[in-house]
């Protein structure tokens, strides 16, 4: 077993793969597998429209966001972080790894 935190193999995903159809899984290069709630993740979107830049707090209403939510798309934003499009027309979500790594 590796150290705990300091290495890149835990912010770096190796796989992302929908697990079913309300669980985005996603297994890292140190070996370990986060598994999401995806409605879960879209709550948590940490995007200017769904967070006030300024004062931190969120302004997504949760009662706004569909029950059966899901990504419609996942795409890769450089080696860092993801990007997500949302069966509820959210495109804007920008998720880094190293936020995911945490979330899971
Ligand atoms: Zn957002």
């Amino acid at each position: 077993m590796a150290g705990e935190g300091g290495s890149e193999d835990a912010t770096t995903p190796t796989a992302i793969r929908q697990a079913g159809p309300r669980t985005l899984a996603i297994v890292w290069a140190d070996g370990r597998e986060s598994r999401y709630d995806v409605r879960e993740l879209r709550l948590a979107c940490g995007c200017a429209v769904c967070i006030d830049e300024w004062t931190g707090e969120g302004r997504l209403d949760p009662a706004s966001v569909p029950a059966d939510v899901h990504p419609i798309r996942i795409e890769p934003v450089g080696r860092y972080a993801i990007q997500v499009e949302w069966s509820d027309g959210h495109s804007s979500g920008i998720y880094p790894f190293r936020r995911l790594r945490e979330l899971g």
